[in-house]
């Protein structure tokens, strides 16, 4: 099973991620997160890296192709790549390297997904992700206003510990991830017809991935 997950930041492919790896028991390939451990751990790469992160650019492709060349034989042939490939250049090079067997591709309205981007917090570890704007979510966290009701501080309730917003959900981060994901992945989507599923983000994350399980599920593996 060779998957890849498409959508524009905010689709919540992150967490639809999550639940097929668990379904299908298949490797995720986020290359997000791997960008991030690395940027964490202060190494050559990371420092590369981060300043394309920070403003929300594109990591060079050869660095990308460098981390999936590293990353696929563990694998098995059981994976799901979240975050990649992100533009048509990319999308080649893998072909060199490998097929996929579907592309789930979640559609998500532009203005959802601003205000899905704008309101999300994380656990340090960027591993739990909450949205201040989701009233299930809010159940969960308490946040701290300051003057004019603007957020100054978000903590998980459970842990006590406080939330961080990613350093590229800022207004003008957002707003240039997305226009990266009009100009650059949507291409990608286009050439992966033959293979894929697309799927409506709006409703709920668990609504969203029984579509995707309806799908996949359909077909013999
Ligand atoms: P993500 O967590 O997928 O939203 O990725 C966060 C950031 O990491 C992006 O805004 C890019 O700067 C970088 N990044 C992640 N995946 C890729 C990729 N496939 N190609 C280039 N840059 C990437």
């Amino acid at each position: 099973m060779k998957l890849a997950i498409i959508g524009s930041q905010g689709s919540g492919k992150g967490t639809q991620s999550g639940y097929i790896c668990v379904e299908y028991d298949v490797t995720p390939i986020s290359t997000g997160d791997m960008l991030r451990d690395h940027v964490r751990r202060g190494t050559g790469l990371g420092r590369v890296a981060e300043d394309y992160m920070k403003t929300g650019e594109l990591v060079p492709d050869h660095i990308i192709i460098e981390l999936i060349r590293e990353k696929l034989p563990s694998c098995d042939n059981r994976f799901l790549f979240d975050g990649f490939p992100r533009n048509v250049s990319q999308a080649e090079q893998l072909a060199g390297i490998t097929s996929l067997d579907k592309v789930i591709s979640i559609v998500l309205p532009r203005e959802v997904a601003i205000q899905r981007l704008s309101g999300r917090y994380t656990s340090e570890d960027g591993i739990r992700i909450y949205n201040i704007n989701s009233a299930t979510d809010r159940l969960k966290l308490n946040i701290e206003y300051g003057e004019g009701g603007v957020v100054v501080a978000v903590y998980e309730r459970e842990t006590g510990n406080e939330l961080l917003q990613r350093q590229d959900d800022t207004p003008k981060g957002i707003e240039r991830r997305l226009e990266i994901f009009n100009n650059a992945t949507k291409p990608v989507i286009d050439s992966y017809r033959h293979v894929l599923v697309e799927v409506d983000g709006s409703p709920k994350p668990e609504e969203v991935f029984a579509q995707i399980k309806q799908e996949l599920d359909a077909l013999k593996w």
